[in-house]
């Protein structure tokens, strides 16, 4: 009998802007073991010095992100800052899952909620938490990529979404990076094996 492929399971990983995630998930997924794949949003955010299209995200245009939200493409979509959209296309989780490989996803808080939501035992939720909103506010503008008017955005929303972290299925405090990056591996690893 033909061997049937196991598909894939998804792991969120979701903060306020500047708490880690991308540093952590950029660790986290040199682990082989894990057999983690990015999922690459979609954004109508102007790319950072370095960025590239189809890599960190798919740049697209206001028009261009409407319409795939009225073609159905984007399993969730949230406009993140003002102006400013992003969303999880369908195609990347099902191509990714399809090769029997783990999605992970760096998604603001709502959408990590939302993908939770809508996958179930299926999906991991991990939220990454400050040690203070004073080591945010020091880490966004040692990052160097915002306005000190973005920073303040980002900054004043992280207050709700700290609020929101109990609906998330674990917890992880990036204090030490060495720490919060075992930490996550950890919890990845119980989770894709069971
Ligand atoms: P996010 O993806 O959540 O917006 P980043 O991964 O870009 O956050 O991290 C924001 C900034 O904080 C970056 O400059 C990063 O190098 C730094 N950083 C991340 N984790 C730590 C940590 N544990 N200690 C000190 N600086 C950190
Ligand atoms: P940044 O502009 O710093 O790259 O991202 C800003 C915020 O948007 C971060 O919290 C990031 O996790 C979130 N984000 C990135 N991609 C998506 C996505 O596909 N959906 C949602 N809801 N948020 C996303």
């Amino acid at each position: 009998m033909p061997t049937v492929m196991k598909k894939g399971k998804l792991v969120i990983i979701s903060a306020p802007s500047g708490c880690g995630k991308s540093t952590i998930i950029n660790e986290i997924i040199k682990n082989c073991d894990l057999k983690l794949e990015f999922s690459i949003s979609a954004t109508t955010r102007e790319p950072r010095r370095g960025e590239k299209n189809g890599v960190n995200y798919y740049f697209m245009s206001v028009d261009d992100f409407k319409r795939a939200i009225e073609n159905d493409e984007l399993i969730e979509y949230e406009e993140v800052y003002p102006g400013r959209f992003y969303g999880t296309p369908r195609s990347e989780i099902e191509r990714i899952r399809n090769m029997g490989r783990n999605v992970i996803l760096d998604i603001d808080v709502m959408g990590g909620i939302n993908v939770k939501h809508k996958f179930g035992d299926e999906a991991l939720s991990i939220f990454i938490q400050p040690p203070s909103i004073d080591t945010l506010r020091q880490r966004l503008e040692s990052r160097g990529t915002e306005s000190p008017e973005a920073i303040t955005q980002r900054v004043e929303k992280a207050g709700f979404e700290i609020a929101q972290s109990g609906k998330f299925d674990k917890i992880v405090v990036n204090d030490r990076l060495d720490v919060a990056v075992k930490e996550t591996e950890e919890l990845i690893k119980a989770f894709i094996n069971d």
